[in-house]
């Protein structure tokens, strides 16, 4: 990736780095995509024509498209001029689960719509993500716990996980996790806080370690960490109900997954 590709505009043309995330068929010859783009957080785009013969475009506007993206912005929004592709990422489709996984971590995109200033590390977290199911060197459980919970913590759902929100304890023997507050409370202080209920979580000193690896590490060590078996279990439902809480929506992609 060439770090001298930032937002320029030249003859009102916009050059972006970024991948599809939504792709629909959009009128009679249109295609309607949504491109989560390094310098812009998430974008829709119009292509017209798509079908037309000699518009090669439509062959490789199609989701998981990762690459520079020509545009054009008018009133009516961006329309997508050309595209200069970097990967397509055909190895997901040869394996179901992880291209489930692929599809939910899309929709799941375009439902948080990360902050502007986050978007070049949101990228940055959604093509390693994307990398390490293509080339399934990773278990699959642990990369959905990394996008999951770093997704939202780019997109304003981060959480507090540094020490006890009372007593400051920065180390905790166990640590309640309250999903509404987005912090820890150490289990003392924890027994004095009256918004207890199903949206808290109990950790250990190993499990708090974890959220904080996939909170707060930089992308370089952010997937390289080990875990063991009962804890990728224990911890896929942790963030997966923070994620449930804070972004109440049905991931048909995500139910999918989970059959497989
Ligand atoms: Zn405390």
């Amino acid at each position: 990736m060439t770090k001298n590709m930032s937002l320029s505009e030249k003859n009102s043309k916009i050059n972006v780095t970024g991948i599809i995330i939504f792709e629909k068929k959009f009128k009679e010859n249109s295609k309607s995509i949504s491109i989560l783009t390094r310098e812009l957080g998430v974008i829709p785009v119009i292509l017209r024509n798509s079908r037309a013969k000699k518009n090669m475009l439509g062959n490789l506007v199609q989701l998981f498209a990762y690459g520079n993206f020509i545009l054009s912005h008018n009133n009516n929004g961006y329309i997508l001029d050309d595209i200069e592709i970097k990967d397509l990422f055909f190895d997901l489709r040869n394996n179901l689960k992880n291209l489930s996984l692929a599809q939910y971590f899309c929709q799941l995109s375009l439902v948080l719509r990360p902050e502007k200033y986050y978007s070049n590390e949101f990228l940055r977290v959604f093509l390693n993500s994307l990398f390490y199911l293509s080339s399934q060197k990773k278990d699959h459980r642990i990369i959905k716990m990394i996008f999951e919970l770093r997704a939202c913590s780019l997109s304003g759902y981060a959480p507090d996980l540094s020490s006890c929100d009372s007593c400051k304890n920065y180390d905790p023997y166990r640590s309640c996790f309250v999903f509404k507050k987005a912090k820890i409370f150490c289990q003392d202080c924890a027994k004095n806080i009256n918004y207890l209920d199903n949206n808290c979580m109990y950790l250990s000193k190993s499990e708090l370690f974890c959220l904080r690896h996939i909170t707060y590490s930089p992308i370089e060590k952010l997937f390289s960490f080990s875990i063991s078996e009962s804890t990728i279990n224990f911890l896929s439902d942790v963030i997966e109900k923070y994620v449930k809480f804070h972004v109440d929506f049905d991931f048909k992609s995500l139910e999918f997954y989970k059959k497989i």
